[in-house]
C-alpha cells in the first residue's frame, strides 16, 4: 500500500525549484553571510552560533515520539518575543531557528523573523507546513525568512505521525514555486516509523523538487541509544548515499548513531548553542530542559564562556545532531572541565535523563 502511494506520489513530480532573480540574489547574499557567521565563530568562542527559539508550545499535530509539544499554550506575547531576541541578538548570536510546537500557530511569527534579520543573526524555522498556502510562503519570504526544515516522517500517514508525503507533497509544491528561503527536508527512521523505505522516497522527492534533504534517526519510547535494524540500516545507507553532500562533514557521528555506539566529542550546548524555551529560560537543548534553566534575559558573556567549557555527562550517547554540527566549529580546540556543580548535572536535571536522550528532529 505504502508503496503504490509512493509511486503515486512520485508520479506527480514535475520539475525543480522556481528560479527567480530575486530569489538568486537572496540565495547568494544568504551563503556570503553565512561564510562570515562561520568566520566569526572561528575567531572568537565568546558567542552562541546557534540558538533554538520556542515562540509558542502548542502543535497542530501529536507525533506518538514527541515530547516537545502541548496542545493547550498560548503564544508568547510579541514584545517579549522581540525582547528575548534582542538578548540573543547582544549575546552576539549567529543563527536563531524558531521552533516548537508549531510555529505557524503564532499569530506574529513575520515579526518574529524581521526581528531575528533586525539583529543580523540568520532566521530559520522547523516546522511540521500544514499550515503553509502561497500567500503564507510569500510573506515569509518578505519577513527575510532565510531557511525552513520539515520533517517528513512517512508516505502515507499513520497512527505514529501525520507528518506524510502524501499530506505534505502539495506543500512542497507551494515551496518549490514561491519560497526564496533555503528548505530542507528532513526524512528519518527509528523511533516506531513503520516503513523505513519511505525515508528513500521522501529524499529523492526532496531532492527532485531542488530541495536539500537530510535523515535523522528516532529512536523509540525508551529513548536508549541503539542500533538500527537491517531494513532501517540499509535504508539509511541508500539516503545517505542520495544526500551525500549534506552529510560528508558528520558521518562519523552519525554513523555511531546508526551503531548504537557513543561519539567521543565535546557538546558546546549552553555556549555555541542556546535553547530558549516559552518561559524565556535557557537551557542546554531540547532533550536537557532544567540546565542551566535561567533566564535569557540575565544570561551574559560569561555564561557563554562558562558552559562552553563544562563538559556535559550526557555527551557520549547523545543524539542530537544539530549540537553537534554547531559544536564540531570548536571540536580541535579548548578542552573541557568537568561540571563544576560536581559533575552529572546534565545527567540529573535534564528533562528526559542522560541516559534516556532521544532525537526528536
Ligand atoms: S514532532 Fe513536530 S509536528 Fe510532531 S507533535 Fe512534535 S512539534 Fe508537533
Ligand atoms: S543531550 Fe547533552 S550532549 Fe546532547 S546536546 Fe543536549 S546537553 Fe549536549
Amino acid at each position: 500500500m505504502a508503496s503504490e502511494t509512493a509511486a503515486a506520489v512520485k508520479g506527480t513530480i514535475a520539475g525543480g525549484r522556481r528560479a527567480t532573480a530575486a530569489g538568486r540574489r537572496k540565495r547568494i547574499l544568504r551563503r556570503l553571510r553565512e561564510l562570515g557567521s562561520i568566520g566569526s565563530a572561528l575567531a572568537s568562542t565568546g558567542h552562541p552560533y546557534m540558538a533554538h527559539i520556542v515562540p509558542m508550545r502548542r502543535c497542530n499535530l501529536a507525533c506518538t515520539y514527541c515530547n516537545e509539544f502541548d496542545d493547550v499554550s498560548k503564544p508568547v506575547d510579541i514584545e517579549e518575543m522581540e525582547r528575548r531576541i534582542d538578548a540573543l541578538g547582544r549575546l552576539g548570536t549567529s543563527v536563531i531557528t524558531i521552533s516548537g510546537g508549531e510555529p505557524l500557530l503564532h499569530p506574529e511569527l513575520d515579526r518574529v523573523i524581521a526581528r531575528i534579520r533586525k539583529t543580523g543573526a540568520i532566521a530559520g524555522m522547523i516546522t511540521n507546513g500544514y499550515l503553509l498556502m502561497p500567500d503564507r510562503i510569500e510573506r515569509l519570504n518578505r519577513a527575510g525568512l532565510d531557511h525552513m526544515q520539515i520533517s517528513i516522517d512517512n508516505v502515507m500517514p499513520d497512527a505514529v505521525s501525520k507528518k506524510s508525503l502524501k499530506v505534505l507533497d502539495a506543500k512542497l509544491r507551494m515551496l518549490a514555486e514561491h519560497a526564496e528561503f533555503h528548505v530542507n527536508i528532513n526524512s528519518v527512521v527509528g523511533g516506531g516509523i513503520a516503513h523505513p523505505e519511505d525515508a528513500y522516497t521522501i529524499s529523492e522527492r526532496a531532492l527532485g523538487l531542488g530541495f536539500s534533504s537530510t535523515i535523522g534517526i528516532i529512536h523509540d519510547g525508551s529513548g536508549q541509544l541503539k542500533p538500527l535494524g537491517a531494513e532501517e540500516r540499509a535504508v539509511w545507507d541508500r539516503v545517505r548515499t542520495l544526500t551525500r553532500r549534506s552529510y560528508s562533514r558528520f558521518n562519523h557521528f552519525q554513523e555511531a548513531i546508526a551503531n548504537g555506539e557513543p561519539n567521543d566529542w565535546r557538546c558546546r550546548a549552553g555556549g555555541r548553542y542556546l535553547y530558549i524555551c516559552e518561559n524565556g529560560l535557557v537551557h542546554y537543548c531540547s532533550q536537557q530542559r532544567g540546565y542551566p534553566g535561567v533566564p535569557l534575559a540575565g544570561y551574559t558573556t560569561a555564561d557563554v564562556k562558562r558552559e562552553f567549557l563544562t563538559e556535559k555527562g550526557c555527551a557520549p550517547n547523545c543524539t542530537i545532531s544539530c549540537v553537534h554540527q554547531v559544536s564540531y566549529i570548536d571540536h580541535w580546540r579548548s578542552r573541557q572541565r568537568p561540571d563544576a556543580t560536581g559533575g552529572g548535572m546534565a545527567v540529573t536535571r535534564g528533562h528526559s535523563g542522560g541516559a534516556e536522550l532521544v532525537q526528536i528532529q
